[in-house]
């Protein structure tokens, strides 16, 4: 069974880039970009990607702050996005989806940075054998301004690139700013085709739960703390729960993995994908993810299939990519029968 999902051609919908990267590839990173300081930011990464047991999820947002260096010039985001496709190809990804907020500095404006991160996109694509799309991200503890402008540029960015540049993810920091504030930035980028793939529920807020479900969006991230009512809506609705089981346990969401709401999903058969979030910094892949699922919950091999036949159709590729992809399953599953 681990062999068959470690080998099993996986589909990536919930990655975000800076959080992707593991500890082996931040030290080629970090020797490769950074030279002489590899040894400090690799004492940095190990005391990084120890999660003391119950670290709260505010505690995790403010440990994003230090990778976030590794990746402030061009050079360093450029290897660092190849690095991730990479590691994500190597897990026998064949369909990724990466975030990335826009981070502008003195070495970048937030155009430098995603215009970086598409050709780094474009150059790993041509070297492994995966399809990757990007999602700029809205940081909501950001002020709005920056949503407008993550939007103004993603729509310029998808008109040149529109087989990469493909929706809008809304996360960040769960308890700061307000979903209402940003909804004129998100509806202006789906008027103009972008995807929203939106961090939802992620903690207990009803009022803000009630004026995500009446926006609507593509995709849900966590949906943690959707009630059944709220589970029947996105079934309705058929919008999958982007679930993430490491993630959640260790930003400490979610208390145990065998409490995780995947099983209640799976029950009242809900549409749900098993994603990462951070695999680097929760030290996990799409593979572990699909074993724990499998190790904690009893999930068959045609479960696992029928997962990743969902992921492949709420992903925002396109027609004709979704059609290789269900052959390439479909090669795989009757290989693996014969
Ligand atoms: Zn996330």
């Amino acid at each position: 069974m681990i062999k068959f999902l470690r080998e099993l051609p996986k589909v990536e919908l919930h990655a975000h880039l800076n959080g992707s990267l593991c500890i082996d590839s931040i030290r080629e990173l970090a020797e490769n970009v950074y030279g002489k300081q590899a040894e400090e930011f690799t004492a940095m990464c190990e005391r990084f990607i120890t999660f003391e047991k119950g670290a709260k999820l505010n505690e995790c947002f403010e440990k994003f702050g230090f990778v976030h260096e590794l990746t402030s010039t061009r050079k360093g985001l450029q290897y660092a996005t190849e690095l991730a496709v990479r590691d994500f190809a190597k897990d026998n990804v064949m369909y990724l989806e990466l975030r990335t907020t826009p981070k502008s500095n003195a070495n970048m404006s937030r155009r430098d940075y995603l215009e970086t991160v598409v050709e780094s996109i474009k150059n790993a694509c041509n070297q492994y054998a995966i399809t990757v799309k990007l999602l700029p991200s809205i940081n909501r503890s950001e002020p709005v301004e920056v949503a407008e402008e993550t939007v103004a540029l993603s729509l310029e960015l998808c008109q040149n690139d529109p087989d990469i540049v493909v929706g809008i993810d809304f996360s960040g920091n769960p308890s700061q700013g307000k979903f209402s504030d940003f909804m004129p930035a998100l509806e202006l980028a789906r008027k103009h085709g972008l995807k929203l793939a939106v961090h939802c529920a992620e903690i207990d807020n009803p009022t803000e739960i009630r004026e995500m479900l009446k926006f609507g969006m593509s995709r849900c991230g966590h949906g943690t703390f959707l009630s059944s009512s709220g589970f029947a809506h996105m079934k309705d609705h058929n919008i999958p729960i982007e679930c993430c089981l490491t993630s959640n346990v260790k930003s400490g969401t979610v208390s145990t993995v065998s409490a995780h709401h995947l099983k209640e999903l799976m029950e009242a058969d809900v549409p749900k994908v098993l994603c990462t979030d951070d695999c680097g910094v929760f030290d996990t892949t799409l593979s572990d993810e699909f074993i724990l699922a499998n190790e904690t919950f009893g999930l068959t091999k045609s479960q696992c299939i029928g997962l990743t036949m969902e992921a492949i159709q709420h992903s925002f590729a396109t027609p004709q990519e979704k059609l290789k992809m269900k052959m390439q399953l479909y090669s795989y599953t009757r290989r693996h029968e014969n």
